[in-house]
């Protein structure tokens, strides 16, 4: 399996383009050692030239570009087989309307995810301008299935859908009920010719015995960095929000997931979806110096990771 990362900032980017707080002012006037990173977004092969999507950002089309192997090989074409969605969050969707130039696209997502995007949603329509546009496999929960391509044939990657603590995207807040467990999911694909794993989880509110068990024997995982405190918005007068209201459980801490998670044996262990606001994301921080003390890493947009 390859893995690369072709956004690693959580909503907002970094720097974000209303910001100017420590990281993001510091980014801009060259004080900090640290890399611009685009939204969160990773493409996966099971290396055979065939990619799927996790996630469509704002910043899907320069994403794309970014990374030769989802270049178009002939004339109206992609390499790009089908895309997952981990929740409704506009920076996970609102790339699917930039994809509308009469192409079929293949869409997993989980039925309340499906739903939240298409009902209700007149720019949905850009996506319907032909019969079969969008293609939407609805992944149950706890259930692993084949990934198939675009053409319906087998890829060599299978997929589990697993419900994670998480809350509805904030334009569907007060609109739908909230209490659906398949609004947020990690997915765990493996490759079905060697065995390996990926654990994909960028949003987690809270580590639950079932996350624990979806990341027990991954070869790779990839988890929530959004905040490294709970009170890293409110802090510094952002919002009155603490990263658990966000449905971020973390980093830092007692409570935090590196502490959390310091038995999780995955050879790769990577924070993805990080806000600009996350002093681990300067190189020299002390926050960064414990993460990787700890052997984790922390993404940056064009990371690769074979497995
Ligand atoms: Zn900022």
């Amino acid at each position: 399996m390859v893995l690369r990362v072709l956004g690693s900032a959580a909503g907002g980017g970094f720097p974000q383009w209303n910001c100017a707080c420590v990281n993001c002012g510091g980014m801009r006037k060259g004080l900090i050692a640290a890399s611009p990173r685009t939204q969160e977004s990773v493409c996966l092969s099971a290396d055979d030239g065939d990619w799927f999507l996790i996630n469509a950002s704002p910043e899907v089309r320069a994403q794309i570009e970014s990374f030769d192997a989802l270049h178009p090989r002939q004339s109206r074409s992609t390499p790009i087989q089908a895309i997952f969605l981990t929740n409704g969050d506009l920076d996970h969707c609102l790339g699917l309307l930039s994809l509308r130039e009469n192409h079929r696209l293949v869409l997993y997502a989980t039925e309340s995810v499906r739903r939240g995007f298409t009902e209700g949603n007149v720019l949905y329509r850009t996506l319907q301008r032909f019969a079969e546009q969008i293609t939407w496999r609805t992944l149950k929960l706890d259930v692993e299935e084949p990934v198939l391509l675009v053409d319906g044939r087998p890829s060599r990657l299978t997929v589990t859908a697993v419900a994670v603590p998480g809350k509805l995207p904030i334009h569907l807040e007060g609109l739908v009920s909230s209490g659906e467990a398949d609004v947020n999911v990690g997915f765990r694909f493996r490759q079905s010719t060697n065995g390996k794993v990926l654990a994909y989880f960028s949003a987690v509110g809270r580590i639950t015995p079932s996350v624990l068990n979806a990341l027990e024997g991954a070869d790779c995982v990839m988890l929530d960095g959004t905040f490294w405190s709970s009170d890293e918005l409110s802090v510094p007068g952002f919002l009155e929000k603490s990263a658990e209201d966000l449905a971020h459980c973390p980093v830092g801490g007692p409570e935090g997931s590196l502490s959390m998670l310091s038995k999780i044996a995955a050879l790769r262990r990577v924070f993805i979806h990080i806000n600009n606001t996350n002093p681990m994301l300067r190189e020299d921080s002390p926050e960064r110096k414990l993460v990787e003390a700890a052997g984790w890493e922390v993404a940056w947009d064009g990371m690769e990771i074979r497995l």
